[in-house]
């Protein structure tokens, strides 16, 4: 044979070679090379596929290659592919890089035509066998080759089987067969517009090729997008001989996990169904029968399986799962893989092979992940009896139970009021937030992963099901209709983040057991995966050297947030208390017109910011608070332009005097901004509005004092958002440090500032003279970086920049490492070269984000912020960015 790049035999492969051999190819390597009983085959490389998708042809010389592999093939067996008088046969196989398990194709039987029909018969005694297996290669390579509909194959299979009064395809004699591909090869022709091919070598051409182009089929790319899998790996084709467990009932095929991938557990996990090919036990034509009987139908091969499992298992040091066929009493192993597992599988499993000393505690880290944390803390579906009305996008994971309500001070309402309610939106713009705060779930029936619904619920910890497009959402009269069912305000929905499942009524919820761990409810050793959870946590937060906090605004959230592990607030927006009953007090302030009313307007939010702070130095007392000075624009606080300019209105009408509404209208109309993201807000509001900062930084020192006396040890750090110049901190710090020395002389307040202008991430050494730490404030730094608002861009065109693969995520998801990390970058260096002990933490959503936990880690920050249910996803991950 000569020496080839394409193509590669399996005894010159290994399980490292998954990049160019795919997961299979590389696999069916490992388990030739480790003496287990693989059918002889080669993999044509994903470099090939790669070849054949960007020039629309495979390399030119593939056709030589495979041909010296066949020959070889051909040798290993005694038999020539396609031979009439004794064929080999092959299966043409797909297999990526990552796993993508149903989503690509796979040709079996390939070699078999009307002449080597007869021989394989002849040859094997078995009619019936070798006609079943040519009208299965006729069904495969008509529908994966040649686009012929699987309806039509099924509707004559199912003709036949109606017409001999047989159940299943396995009641078909060797006649019954013959005629059956008879009737195959008409559709074939009738679909395809050619007839079935007949020569062997052309067979397998064609189906490389399909298995190639299934690459880019519409579920796999789909699947990719999902799984953040690269849209231009493409995958390797394994050809393999085949085996068969369509011989009879001595013969047959399964599939089986070295442990259950729901649990963990140890035991006997898999399916088996004799006189069968492969895609029989998927398919689910027949039914499979638990693996354990393969010992009383065959007890020489089971106890081989499960010695081969055991060598797999000892050889991976995991969860595998495999595919096997039995062919007249004889194991054949056809595949292998770690096994995908639930996520609390991953932690009892991790754990199992630590105990059992197979791996270590940093290796037993490495194999869970904070995606799958965070799947373990939201709560759970007592039961799932009920049948879904609806199925949305799966946005953020949990189950939540609710009155429907169709907007958000409603929901805040209730919400307040003790209900539990289900926002139910077309979509959802930062408006809704106090309404999905308040709510157990959020329910849209437009947008995607991405949209502003599933972005801030994931962010909350909130259950959310986006794009439920069936839904018909009629806000107006508070009501949506599904299926010509109506569902109005106050009636009971239940949402299944998970799934994306929409349930009319209640299903019963329960909050997660790992939750209930760290609410101290439940003892770390109580349960397997408890102990699992505790365990790899434990060893994270040893190996760790970013700091997690948490971003709180109540004194609620801060105690929970501590209970989870959070090691100080990164973040509180003070602006979050200026809502509700206080809304008019901040309308005052807004609407004075002079000095002393607006002073009267701040002296009454003081004490009332006073306590919120107190609240949080109390709870984090000994850690670290960061309290961000008011950032968002002002006019947020007032009602919107539209709904005064109606209220004027109608009150002229009338003839009445519009009065308080018409001094808002003016107020409202004065501040528009026609981009108030980049309007007066942040520090730029603390240099225009008088006393406006002066009265929060003074509620801080006040709180800081309270709690100190009170017996605390409270730590405040102010900051300042949205600074572009350090002259512009330089002017806020001066006023504050002079208000912190008039409360009280002996405290020491750090003050800091967001980075998360360009120009601030740029300028970071001249800022660092003024800021004795600084925060990324990463969701601005990215709208900013990118020129791009969140609120607007997410549903409109993010769809079709993941789908043109201009991101991979989107960069509000997870930091774009290149663009807007390279800002954090610089300015990392610079500030800490300006100031040696700069703090530097991350405050914004990315805070929470497994991926950008490593990047943080990576750029050497000191701790990350996000929220409360975050904080243990990021102390496991920061952990995990150590090992
Ligand atoms: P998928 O990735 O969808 O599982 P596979 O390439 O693994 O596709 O093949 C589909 C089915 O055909 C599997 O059940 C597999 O075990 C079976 N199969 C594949 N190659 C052979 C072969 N050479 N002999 C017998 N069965 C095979
Ligand atoms: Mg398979
Ligand atoms: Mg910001």
């Amino acid at each position: 044979m000569t020496a080839s790049t394409f193509v590669y035999d399996f005894a010159d492969g290994n399980r490292d070679m998954k990049d160019l051999l795919g997961g299979k190819g590389a696999n069916l390597a490992e388990m030739s090379n480790l003496g287990l009983p693989v059918p002889p085959g080669f993999t044509i490389t994903t470099e090939a596929c790669r070849h054949h998708l960007t020039t629309g042809d495979v390399p030119p010389e593939l056709a030589g290659e495979v041909d010296s592999h066949l020959e070889a093939l051909e040798g290993a067996m005694g038999k020539r592919l396609g031979d009439p008088a004794d064929p080999l046969l092959v299966s043409v196989r797909s297999g990526a890089a990552f796993s993508m398990p149903g989503m690509m194709e796979t040709v079996l039987n390939v070699g078999l035509s009307d002449a080597s029909v007869t021989g394989l018969a002849e040859r094997t005694g078995n009619e019936r066998f070798a006609w079943d297996s040519y009208r299965r290669l006729i069904q495969m390579f008509g529908r994966t080759v040649c686009d012929v509909p699987g309806d039509a194959f099924e509707d004559a299979l199912d003709a036949a089987r109606r017409a001999r009064g047989v159940e299943h395809d396995t009641g078909l004699d060797a006649a019954a067969l013959k005629e059956l591909v008879g009737t195959f090869k008409e559709i074939f022709a009738k679909h395809a517009g050619r007839d079935f091919p007949q020569d062997p070598r052309e067979q397998l051409e064609l189906a490389t090729r399909a298995v190639f182009d299934s690459w880019n089929a519409d579920r796999a790319v789909l699947y990719r997008r999902q799984e953040r899998i690269p849209a231009d790996a493409g995958t390797a084709v394994n050809v393999v001989a085949m085996v068969f467990g369509n011989m009879g009932d001595d013969s047959g095929t399964g599939v089986a996990f070295t442990r259950d991938p729901g649990t963990g557990a140890q035991g006997i996990y898999g399916d088996y169904l004799q006189n069968a090919q492969g895609e029989d036990v998927v398919a689910g034509i027949r039914n499979t029968v638990p693996l354990g009987d393969l010992e009383r139908i065959d007890k020489a091969v089971y106890d081989e399986l499960l010695r081969t499992m055991s060598t797999l298992e000892d050889h991976y040091r995991d969860l595998c799962d495999i595919e096997f066929t039995v062919e007249r009493g004889k194991l054949w192993m056809l595949q292998t893989r770690v096994g995908k597992r639930t996520a609390a599988a991953a932690f009892t499993i991790a754990t199992q092979l630590l105990d059992e000393g197979v791996i270590d505690l940093d290796e037993a880290l490495r194999r869970v992940s904070g995606a799958q944390l965070g799947q373990l803390m939201f709560p759970t579906f007592a039961t799932t009896e009920e049948k879904p009305v609806a199925r949305g996008v799966a946005a953020s994971p949990g189950a939540a139970v609710g009155k429907a309500v169709f907007d958000s001070a409603r929901a805040a309402e209730l919400g307040a009021a003790g209900e539990n309610v289900i926002l139910v939106r077309r979509e959802t713009n930062p408006d809704d937030l106090p309404g999905m705060i308040a709510a157990r779930g959020v329910l849209t029936s437009r947008g995607g992963k991405t949209s502003h619904a599933a972005v801030v619920a994931r962010g909350m910890g909130k259950t959310c099901v986006c794009g439920a497009d069936r839904l018909d959402v009629d806000v107006h009269n508070r009501q949506f209709t599904v299926d010509g069912q109506t569902v109005n305000e106050g009636d009971v929905v239940s949402i299944d983040g998970s799934t994306g499942d929409v349930y009319l009524g209640e299903v019963p919820v329960e909050p997660s057991l790992v939750v209930r761990y760290f609410e101290g409810e439940v003892e770390p050793d109580s349960e397997p995966l408890v102990r699992a959870v505790h365990t790899l946590l434990t060893h994270a937060d040893g190996k760790r050297t970013l700091n997690v906090r948490t971003n709180a605004d109540t004194g609620a959230d801060a105690a929970r947030a501590r209970r989870f592990g959070a090691e100080g607030i990164g973040l509180c927006r003070t602006e979050h208390m200026f809502l509700g009953e206080r809304r008019p007090m901040v309308e005052r302030l807004i609407l004075a017109t002079d000095d002393a009313e607006r002073q009267a307007a701040l002296d009454e939010l003081r004490p009332l910011q006073r306590k919120d702070f107190a609240s949080l130095l109390r709870e984090m007392s000994g850690l670290p608070v960061t309290i961000r000075l008011i950032d968002p624009p002002l006019h947020e606080f007032l009602p919107s332009l539209v709904d005064l300019e109606v209220l004027v209105a109608i009150a002229k009408e009338r003839g009445e005097d519009p009065g308080r509404d018409g001094d808002l209208l003016t107020a409202v109309r004065r501040m528009h901004e026609e981009n108030p993201m980049l309007g007066l807000r942040g520090v730029r509001l603390g240099l225009v509005v008088p006393g406006l900062f002066d009265m929060q930084v003074r509620a801080v020192a006040e709180a800081a004092r309270e709690v100190r006396e009170a017996g605390g040890d409270p730590r405040p750090e102010i900051m300042v958002p949205l600074v572009g110049a350090v002259q512009e901190l330089e002017t806020v710090k001066a006023a504050a440090t002079a208000v912190i020395a008039d409360v009280d002389p002996g405290v020491d307040v750090m003050i800091g500032t967001m980075i998360e202008l360009p120009r601030a991430a740029l300028t970071a050494g001249q800022i660092a003279g003024a800021a004795e730490f600084f925060s990324f404030g990463t969701n601005d730094l990215t709208q900013l970086g990118w020129g791009f608002s969140r609120d607007d861009v997410e549903s409109s065109f993010f769809t079709r920049y993941l789908e043109l693969g201009i991101f991979g995520v989107s960069p509000f998801e997870s930091i774009d490492t290149e663009g807007v990390g390279r800002l954090i970058r610089i300015a990392v260096a610079e500030g800490r070269e300006a100031r040696a002990d700069l703090k530097v933490g991350v405050c914004g959503e990315h805070g929470g984000d497994p991926e950008s936990v490593h990047f943080f880690a990576d750029v050497g920050l000191d701790y990350v912020s996000c929220s409360p249910f975050r904080v243990p996803v990021a102390r496991l991950e920061a952990g995990r960015a150590a090992v």
